[in-house]
């Protein structure tokens, strides 16, 4: 065989070979990421796709709106200073009893929903909750127990049926001098929430948005698979009580370990029962799972402040949601859908008899 008839084959074979490597490699699915403190906490957003300028880009766009949430539910800003002007929780507040504050659609909703879930759960979920909270000091450095005479006069400023919401003009008003909103129990959700919205619409399919350990996934993972995430053990640092499976969907927690204090051995943490004045009492950690994240974060607070009973009943009766709580008495309880897609390690410390 002559030279030339070799040569011609071994090229055409290198380029080929070459054009199939660059495809591959301009087609391989890059992951970006990138974590940035707001509202509050560490919250990291990654992205899968093949093209990483657009994945920068994508979530630079779900990180200004997040950014444009946190503004506008921000209550702790001091008066006077640019994000106080900005942040329409502090106007409303400002405004209580006074009058009404024309707000952001994303407002609006926020407090629509919040008012809806209020009543649904009989004031056990409840954002007029500022004058308590302000009490105990849990945004503060020096939380501490109220004396009973304060936690009566402020119960007096907490009702969310004192929220008064007009569709028509777009506004919110406290109706007594003194209420206060705290949307903490909220925010955060449903700013991760407007994060996957924006991140859809720049083309993104796989995404996770960890803020703080609520967790929001689009898709599936990078091996097709669904998502495993874990549940933090309530009592034991940097340990997982139960492995979950998700897609598509989010996992929020509220729990008593996040922010609390202790005295004479009893723990006083931050999610208040707005009826009593007091921190709820029967739940370490509750999880609840379902699509959208704002829901999942109302819901994780509402669950979080009902007898565990009560909430794992009312879960059932909820469509497309799902809860997994650890009670005070160190009892592991969860809706029934939830069987064969939570996996509890059989050594677990706690108490689980759904297991059969
Ligand atoms: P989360 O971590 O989502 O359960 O929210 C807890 C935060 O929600 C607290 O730090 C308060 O700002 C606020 N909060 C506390 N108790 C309640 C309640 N019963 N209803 C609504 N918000 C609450
Ligand atoms: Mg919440």
């Amino acid at each position: 065989m002559r030279r030339g008839n070799i040569v011609l084959p071994v090229v055409l074979f290198l380029s080929l070979t070459l054009i199939a490597a660059y495809v591959f490699y301009s087609n391989r699915t890059r992951e970006y990421s990138s974590d940035r403190f707001l509202m509050d906490t560490l919250i990291s957003i990654k992205v899968y796709g093949s093209d990483s300028e657009a994945l920068k880009e994508a979530v630079a766009s779900a990180y200004s709106e997040m950014h444009r949430i946190a503004s506008l539910t921000d209550a702790f800003p001091k008066i006077g200073t640019p994000e106080y002007r900005e942040s329409d929780a502090c106007r409303i507040n400002q405004q209580a009893g006074v009058a009404p504050v024309v707000v952001d659609k994303d407002t609006f909703k926020i407090l629509k929903m919040a008012k809806h879930y209020s009543e649904l759960s009989e004031g056990a979920f409840d954002v007029t909750v500022g004058p308590l909270m302000d009490l105990w000091g849990f945004g503060g450095k020096n939380p501490h127990i109220p004396s009973p005479e304060s936690i009566k006069s402020a119960l007096s400023l907490v009702n969310s049926r004192d929220l008064i919401l007009n569709e028509q003009e777009r506004t919110a008003f406290l109706a007594k001098r003194g209420m206060k909103l705290d949307l903490g129990a909220i925010a955060k959700g449903y700013a991760t929430e407007k994060a996957i919205q924006s991140l859809k619409a720049s083309g993104i399919s796989k995404a996770l948005i960890d803020a703080g350990g609520n967790i929001r996934v689009l898709g599936r993972n990078l091996h097709g698979t669904q998502w495993r995430i874990g549940i933090k053990d309530p009592r034991k640092q940097n340990a997982v009580v139960a492995i979950l499976q998700l897609e598509d969907s989010s996992a929020v927690t509220s729990g008593d370990y996040y922010r609390f204090f202790e005295v004479d051995g009893k723990r006083y943490h931050h999610i208040i029962d707005p009826r009593s004045g007091y921190p709820a009492g029967e739940n370490m950690t509750v999880t609840t799972l379902t699509a959208d994240a704002a829901l999942a974060d109302v819901l994780s607070t509402l669950f979080f402040v009902l007898p565990p009973e009560k909430a794992v009943q009312m879960a059932e009766n909820l469509d497309g949601v799902d809860l997994f709580l650890i009670t005070d008495k160190r009892r592991i309880m969860h809706t029934q859908s939830l069987k064969g897609k939570i996996d509890v390690p059989s050594e677990t410390s706690y108490r689980y008899d759904q297991r059969r």
